[in-house]
């Protein structure tokens, strides 16, 4: 087990700078999810700690050691990629032992090994059978069999997941947390799903454009998310968000430009008609009689709750109601923001307020 340091790392590919400074410090047995949209540099930063992509500039240390120039069989690490990349000539014991064998270890030793990896992965019954026998949830347990057998300072993630179907993934998701809870191996871990990255972290470290917009425990990104990116990319469904402008004589509010009041707690200081976006997470919007006149456009009911999509002048907002609601497209609904759990955003910067 080791932390990992990255410090200032950047990568450019043929001139064009994809990373642009990326400091992440990462603890000895910490679970941390890179997220952020397609193209953001996650899967990179993830192929730099791997060794399989050179750094441009700054540091990765794992441990104490900098290893920016260390080869991948050398840093003491085990990757799971979503393809799981297993042999399919070989048995799943000999998949999983086969890191060993190149390393020159004992058959006994190497036995033995596989044996703990297959009893913690529930694998044991099927350690004869080849590739082509198994599940896709049982292959991806053979990668990360192999990672386990190796007894790495850290595992790497790379979207091991994103092949699964909904149900199979739900169940891995808690399998992943589940080993990583009895093994403390420090782990970092890819993946463009929020929802996965809020059930598993320890820390998400959330990516856009080759940078960190900000970094935090799940729960400190969806209670103070640092902008309006974070903000919407956390959450599900998405944050809403309504143009308006602050009112801070006497009352403080946010009004919209169709004269809807937005309630907040404070404003900040001489703000009286400031431009900014009011953030609203869809399940802070409650039905009461004198809030937001909206009108409903699509009502999903999912049996455990109802999602509403409901217009407010020419804008959506999307609202999840925990109980039922009779309620039909075409009918006007007033919707009340929980002022308590309102965001403010900078109009121009984004930033929150
Ligand atoms: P995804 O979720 O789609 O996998 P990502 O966040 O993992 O996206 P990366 O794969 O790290 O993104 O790519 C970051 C940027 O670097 C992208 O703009 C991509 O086109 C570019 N890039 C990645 N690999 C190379 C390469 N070998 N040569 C040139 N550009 C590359």
């Amino acid at each position: 087990m080791s932390s990992v340091q990255i410090r200032d790392v950047r990568k450019s590919f043929g001139g064009f700078e994809v990373l642009h400074g990326v400091t992440i410090p990462i603890e000895d047995g910490e679970f941390v999810v890179l997220v952020g949209p397609s193209g953001c540099g996650k899967s990179t930063l993830l192929r730099m700690l791997a060794g399989l992509e050179n750094i441009t500039a700054g540091t990765i240390s794992i441990g104490e050691r900098v290893v920016n120039n260390v080869q991948p069989k050398e840093r003491d690490i085990a990757m799971v990629f979503q393809n799981y990349a297993l042999y399919p000539h070989m048995t799943v014991a000999d998949n999983m032992g086969f890191s060993l064998k190149l390393r020159g270890a004992r058959p006994e030793d190497i036995k033995r090994g596989v044996a703990r990896a297959a009893e913690i992965l529930a694998l044991t019954p099927l350690l004869d059978r080849y590739p082509r026998q198994l599940s896709g949830g049982q292959r991806q347990r053979v990668a990360m069999g192999r990672a386990i057998v190796r007894d790495p300072q850290v595992f790497l993630f790379d979207e091991p997941l994103s092949n699964l179907d909904a149900k199979l993934r739900v169940a891995m998701r808690t399998e992943i947390k589940e080993l990583h809870q009895r093994l403390k191996t420090t782990t970092v871990y890819v993946t463009h799903d929020q929802i996965e990255a809020m059930t598993m972290a320890d820390k998400i470290v959330v990516m856009h454009d080759g940078i960190v917009e900000q970094m935090g425990s799940p729960l400190d990104l969806y209670d103070k998310p640092d902008n309006q990116f974070v903000a919407g990319f956390i959450g599900s469904p998405a944050m809403n968000f309504l143009n308006g402008h602050l009112k801070s004589n006497g009352s403080v509010y946010v009004e919209t430009e169709n004269g809807a009041k937005l309630p907040i707690l404070t404003a900040p200081a001489a703000s009286d008609g400031r431009p900014v976006v009011y953030g609203v997470r869809p399940e802070h919007l409650e039905l009461a009689d004198d809030g937001i006149e909206a009108e409903v456009v699509v009502v999903e009911p999912t049996g455990s709750e109802t999602q509403i999509v409901a217009r407010i002048g020419t804008q959506d907002i999307i609202a999840v109601f925990r109980d039922r609601h009779e309620v039909n497209p075409g009918e006007k609904i007033h919707l009340r923001p929980r002022a308590s759990a309102a965001h403010l955003f900078d109009k121009d910067s984004g930033r929150r307020l």
